[in-house]
C-alpha cells in the first residue's frame, strides 16, 4: 500500500455533491495537479481550522493522500467571487467551465495555466460578463489541449484562405476550402466575422478581446458559443449537463 502523504495547496472549488449522509465530494481545481477528487468528511462546528467550503471559492486546503484519495482536513477561505446564494446565470455559466475543465483535465502542463485562465473567467462572470467569458474560456481550453482548429489554410489541400465563410470540419480540425470535398456531417459554417474573431481571441489577452467583444450583439455571441461547444463536444465526446439548463435559459 502507498504511503500516506500530507499536502499544503491552494484550490477552486468546481463541483460538489453529498457523499453518504454526512460527507461530501469536491473536484477542487488545483494549478499543480489539475482537477482532483476530495472527500470533506462531517464539517465539525466550532473547529477553527475549517472554514465552510462551498462551490466556486478559492481556499487552502490541508488534505492526506493514500491511492488517489485526497481527504481534507484543513481549509481556509482566500477568495470567493460570487454573493451566496449565486446568482443562477453566474452559477450555471461557472458549471459549464468546470465541466469542461473536467472533461479537458489531460495534458498536466497545461494544469498551471488553465488555472489561471478559471480564475480570470469567474471573476468575468461575476461582473456579468458571461458569453465573452464562456467563448474566450472555450478558445483557450481549445489552444492549450491543442487541439484549435486550424483557421488559416485548409489542411486537405494547404491553400491559404482568403477571408470569408467556411466550413469547419470536426474530424480534420480545419476551415476546409469551396475546392474540398465537405462531408456536412460533423461540420459547421463558420460566417468571416467569427473566424476573425477566433484568430484574435487566441492571440490575444482578455482586455482586447473585450474591447472587440463589446461590439458583437448578443445573439452573434450565442452563434458562436453555440458553435464552439459543437466542436468542443465532438473532440471530449461529452454532453455538458449545464449547457442544457443555459441553453433554455436563453431562450
Ligand atoms: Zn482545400
Amino acid at each position: 500500500m502507498e504511503k500516506k502523504k500530507y499536502l499544503n495547496f491552494e484550490g477552486i472549488t468546481i463541483s460538489s455533491r453529498d457523499y453518504g449522509e454526512f460527507d461530501k465530494i469536491f473536484n477542487i481545481l488545483t494549478p499543480e495537479t489539475g482537477v482532483v477528487t476530495c472527500i470533506v468528511k462531517r464539517m465539525k462546528k466550532n473547529n477553527q481550522n475549517f472554514d465552510s467550503i462551498d462551490i466556486f471559492q478559492k481556499m487552502d486546503f490541508k488534505a492526506s493522500v493514500r491511492e488517489n484519495l485526497w481527504l481534507i482536513y484543513e481549509s481556509k477561505n482566500k477568495f470567493s467571487w460570487f454573493e451566496r446564494p449565486i446568482d443562477l446565470a453566474k452559477l450555471i455559466s461557472s458549471n459549464i467551465m468546470a465541466e469542461l475543465c473536467i472533461y479537458t483535465n489531460s495534458i498536466n502542463e497545461n494544469n498551471k495555466y488553465v488555472y489561471h485562465l478559471f480564475n480570470l473567467c469567474l471573476s468575468l462572470i461575476s461582473k456579468n460578463k458571461i458569453l465573452l467569458s464562456l467563448i474566450y474560456f472555450q478558445v483557450k481550453i481549445l489552444l492549450s489541449e491543442g487541439i484549435f482548429p486550424e483557421i488559416n489554410i485548409c489542411l486537405l489541400c494547404n491553400t491559404s484562405l482568403n477571408p470569408g465563410n467556411y466550413y469547419l470540419t470536426f474530424e480534420n480540425g480545419s476551415l476546409i476550402c469551396s475546392n474540398c470535398p465537405i462531408s456536412k456531417n460533423n461540420s459547421i459554417l463558420l460566417e468571416e466575422y467569427e473566424i476573425r474573431l477566433l484568430k484574435f481571441i487566441s492571440k490575444n489577452e482578455i482586455s482586447s478581446v473585450d474591447i472587440i467583444n463589446n461590439k458583437l450583439s448578443k445573439n452573434a455571441n450565442i452563434k458562436l458559443y453555440k458553435k464552439l461547444s459543437e466542436y468542443l463536444k465532438y473532440h471530449t465526446n461529452q454532453e455538458l449537463k449545464s449547457e442544457k439548463i443555459f441553453f433554455s435559459s436563453l431562450n
